[in-house]
């Protein structure tokens, strides 16, 4: 007797798309089958055909920037439920040496979470470099972030730039907090940012597109090499997230050629969307507003090539809970909140468009986050063994992206428009926590997660 059977769904594991269903017992996977293989269980769920995908494995989120740590952990995890996301990996940082802030987020996490969840570290100068044996073994984590640039000093947000002192330092020490290990950069050159922007600021323009041209896809590429040679020089696994541009597809692959470690992420927002889509004209720009910036066609298309072919290995939503009017376009702050339209982008744009399989979407949502960051076989997959984490999708499903599809009063970069393809039921270790619109969870539900061998 297991505790839950899904049945009559198509469903997206590693071996392939499959007919059938599973059955969860105390939180894992317990059998996957044909309908009359699987045992008997109180519950049985016929999926009626819907698409069932691993719960979503989010590498990349932002909380607790404008509105209080322990609301954003309440309020966004309810969210991600929404959109099918079981698990997440937050950027933390924290000024002090004594790392007040990443102890309080993750007390916070573990009382409040309702998906389970872990964490990367933003280093902010030369000290906290220098620091990373040390912190690593403190807290577990093994991955670190460095803004090579793009938020120039002073900045509301109160990033601090890494030079490559700091970032050597950085690579110099990652390199042995394995396994699981990477340095992760932001890669956007300052001086060659805060040059441009004085100077398309004062041209007086304010539409999205100056805005990218503040920041061209050059920009991005000159720190994505610079981040490669040192990675090479140092032999330090790196793994760089928001890519938009198909030269760091090329300068990954090349540097991976020679026997590098380079990985590659994405975003739902670079693949849905381009600088000249019409949601972002007048005075909605700043919606549009996102750092590095949305790109053009071009570069879009060679990022779904990159995820159809396996150069680019995850999606990340580089959520960002920030409520935006789009007005005043040079003071509106970068970023969405993006969690709960992962699966309805990648499906619209995606799948429904022909440009990526069901398996690529599971792979890049979910295998490969889980297995790169150390959390595989426990998340990341449909399989015997593995957590009972699992998204239902109806295919046909139409909606409007806005606080009742997310279920989020944050603004999405995809506002207002119509996506098709959304979850429509959730469950995060064999518990539903998502079903006919509602999200079930309970606050402190989720889990902080462990690396494989911690
Ligand atoms: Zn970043």
């Amino acid at each position: 007797m297991a505790d839950l059977v899904l049945k009559n769904a198509k469903m997206v594991t590693p071996f392939g798309v499959r007919e059938g269903g599973i059955a969860i017992e105390n939180e894992k996977i317990v059998a996957i089958g044909t309908d009359n293989s699987l045992p008997p269980a109180p519950e049985v769920i016929d999926c009626r055909g819907m698409v069932m995908l691993p719960g979503v494995f989010d590498p990349h989120v932002h909380l607790g920037g404008r509105t209080p740590y322990e609301e954003n952990i309440v309020t966004e995890t309810t969210s991600a439920a929404a959109g099918g996301v079981t698990s997440f990996l937050q950027y933390l940082r924290s000024a002090d040496p004594e790392y007040k802030v990443v102890k309080e987020r993750i007390d916070f996490a573990s009382k409040l979470s309702l998906i389970d969840t872990s964490f990367h570290f933003i280093i902010s100068g030369l000290e906290q470099a220098k620091d990373i044996e040390n912190f690593s073994k403190k807290f577990e984590i093994a991955t670190f972030k460095f803004y090579m640039g793009g938020y120039s000093e002073g900045n509301p947000i109160g990033i601090v730039t890494a030079d490559d002192g700091v970032l050597y330092a950085g690579m110099e020490r990652i390199r042995n907090v394995g396994p699981y290990n990477f340095c992760m950069v932001h890669a956007e050159d300052n001086a060659l940012v805060e040059m441009f922007t004085e100077e398309i600021k004062h041209s007086g323009r304010n539409d999205l597109q100056a805005y990218t041209d503040s920041r061209p896809d050059f920009v991005e590429e000159q720190d994505i090499l610079r981040a490669i040679w040192m990675a090479e020089l140092l032999g330090c696994p790196l793994y760089i997230p928001h890519v938009t541009i198909g030269a760091a597809i090329d300068a990954a692959l090349a540097a991976n050629h020679r026997g590098a470690r380079i990985i590659l992420e994405t975003c739902p927002h670079y693949l849905g969307l381009t600088t000249d889509h019409p949601a972002f004209e007048g005075d909605r720009a700043g919606i549009g507003k996102v750092s590095p910036p949305l790109r053009d066609k071009v570069n879009q298309d060679r990022l779904w090539d990159g995820l159809a072919k396996g150069y680019i290995s995850t999606v990340g939503s580089d959520h960002v809970p920030i409520e935006k009017s789009g007005g005043a376009l040079w003071e509106e702050r970068p970023g969405f909140a993006g969690m709960a339209t992962i699966l309805p982008v990648m499906l619209t744009e995606g799948y429904l468009k022909g440009r990526i399989g069901l398996e690529t979407i599971a792979a890049v949502t979910a295998l490969n986050p889980a297995k790169l960051f150390g959390y595989y076989p426990q998340k990341g997959s449909i399989e015997i063994g593995s957590d009972g984490d699992i998204v239902l999708c109806d295919l046909q499903k139409e909606q409007v992206v806005g606080p009742l599809s997310t279920h989020s009063r944050f603004t999405s970069a995809f506002e207002g428009q119509t996506l098709k393809g959304w979850p429509i039921l959730t469950i995060r270790r064999g518990e539903i926590i998502f079903r006919e619109g509602e999200v079930l969870a309970l606050p402190g539900s989720g889990r902080i997660l462990a690396r494989n061998g911690s």
